[in-house]
């Protein structure tokens, strides 16, 4: 799906000023990429009409770059679908805090059961595994292999008593051994039968948990969607967690199920490991979708106080690495306009880690100034010519200890390297750069 958004809106781009009919066609390619993609009809049919709505106004027509300014219409329509901000899960007053994971079978519940579980543990809370799938043979000793890897106990009662006795039982347990969270696994069929929403029925009225979550896999695409409707109007879910996100998937999932069941995407998994689980973040997903990483924030802030026409040979720089000491002269003006460039730095995809922290005060820049205004023409757009004997003279010229020029040289040369880092992540796969 972020392959084809790329190829979209790099025609876009290449626009100057858009007519309707130019948008007319962008949007005609982006519903068949999401229809591809497995996003359900209806969902795609409000979804372009909101758009129009939106692109085809004056707005568009007379910005200085329409096509960054559809993709920006389009990625808060797609934060919009996902549900604009991340949902947390609810504690309940009275612990043990109970979540029941119900889904289909192989979507990953017990899988997750433990990520969720660990990830808990984690933010110390104390969880108990409760085992309520009888059926599927070895179900109960997979919870406890996992279990035992994320180091939190499972509680089971063999495969010979009603899974809503277990549940009620494990819940007991946890009250008089002090643990404060109790995660039931329930069991799953390969499709929507009565027998088994009878059972969760059965076993959600009884121990009333605080939350039912609903494991869908990523990779069912339009399926998922109908799971998770059924699922919500047959028991009622409060919350959706997602897997196989790391997997080839289309990615219509995830922005299908929240618009169809209205509840809110809670967690997403991305790998068989224990620890692959993160609160899934709607604007992350959107842009991993758009491809972008949060460079489109950054044009935002940057249109903001630089024209337009600047920000996009600044955005290309950045993704290319060719920035010269010119250009981060010209950045450092900017960035007095724009606010801190730890603020920039971090919106950048890659960034985040590394730069968040970096504060940079008035001094630091005049300094950072004087030695860039010391270089030469040439010693500026290639910085590989700047030898010792350059370095001494710079440091004199610009009143500045040859150390602070060794130092900033070699920061500079980082910051390339790892821009130059970042943009061969954004081309590419990795399960890591996944929702971040
Ligand atoms: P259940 O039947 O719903 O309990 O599903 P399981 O937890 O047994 O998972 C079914 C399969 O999916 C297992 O092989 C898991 O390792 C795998 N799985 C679960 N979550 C993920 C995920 O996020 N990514 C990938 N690649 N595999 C997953
Ligand atoms: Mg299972």
């Amino acid at each position: 799906l972020s392959d084809k958004f790329q190829n979209i809106f790099a025609n876009l781009k290449k626009k100057g000023k858009l007519n309707e009919q130019d948008v007319k066609l962008a949007m005609r390619e982006v519903k068949l990429a999401l229809l591809e993609a497995d996003v359900n009809f209806k969902v795609v049919k409000r979804f372009i009409n909101d758009i129009k709505e939106r692109a085809v106004g004056q707005e568009v027509m007379e910005s200085l770059t329409p096509g960054q300014h559809v993709i920006k219409i389009v990625n808060e329509e797609l934060i919009k679908l996902m549900g604009e901000e991340k949902v947390d899960l609810t504690t309940s007053s009275e612990p043990p805090t109970i979540y029941m994971m119900v889904g289909l079978q192989g979507a990953g519940k017990t899988t997750t059961t433990a990520k969720l579980a660990g990830m808990l543990k984690k933010n110390g809370k104390k969880p108990l595994l409760a085992a309520c799938d009888i059926y599927r043979p070895a179900a109960i000793k997979q919870l406890q292999v996992v279990g035992e890897q994320v180091g939190v106990p499972v509680f089971t009662m063999g495969d010979k008593n009603k899974p809503v006795n277990i549940a009620k039982a494990a819940i007991e347990a946890a009250k008089s051994n002090g643990q404060n969270v109790v995660i039931v696994d329930t069991a799953g069929r390969l499709h929507i039968d009565q027998d088994m929403m009878d059972e969760l029925i059965e076993v959600k009225e009884e121990i009333r948990p605080q939350e039912v979550l609903l494991v869908v896999d990523a990779m069912t695409g339009q399926d998922a969607v109908n799971v998770a409707e059924n699922f919500n109007e047959k028991i009622g879910i409060d919350g959706v967690i997602l897997t196989k996100l790391d997997g080839d998937t289309r990615g219509g999932s995830a922005l299908s199920v929240r618009a169809v069941t209205d509840k809110p995407i809670k967690f997403a998994c991305i790998g068989e490991k224990l620890t692959d689980i993160e609160v899934f973040h709607p604007e992350r997903m959107a842009s991993r979708i758009l491809g972008m990483g949060d460079v489109l924030t950054l044009i935002e802030k940057a249109s903001e106080a630089i024209d337009a026409k600047k920000a996009a040979e600044m955005e290309r720089k950045f993704r290319k690495a060719e920035f010269t000491f010119d250009d981060f002269l010209e950045q450092m003006q900017q960035v007095k306009k724009m606010g801190s460039l730890g603020d920039i730095m971090s919106m950048l995809p890659g960034m985040n880690k590394q730069l968040k922290d970096v504060e940079v005060d008035d001094k630091e820049i005049s300094k950072v100034e004087a030695m860039i205004y010391s270089m030469t023409l040439e010693e500026r757009n290639n910085p590989a010519v700047i030898n010792p004997s350059r370095k001494r003279r710079i440091a004199k010229g610009s009143g500045n200890p040859i150390q602070d020029v060794n130092r900033f040289i070699k920061q500079f040369e980082q910051a390339k390297k790892m821009m130059k880092q970042m943009s061969g992540m954004m081309k590419g796969k990795g399960k890591k750069g996944l929702l971040n």
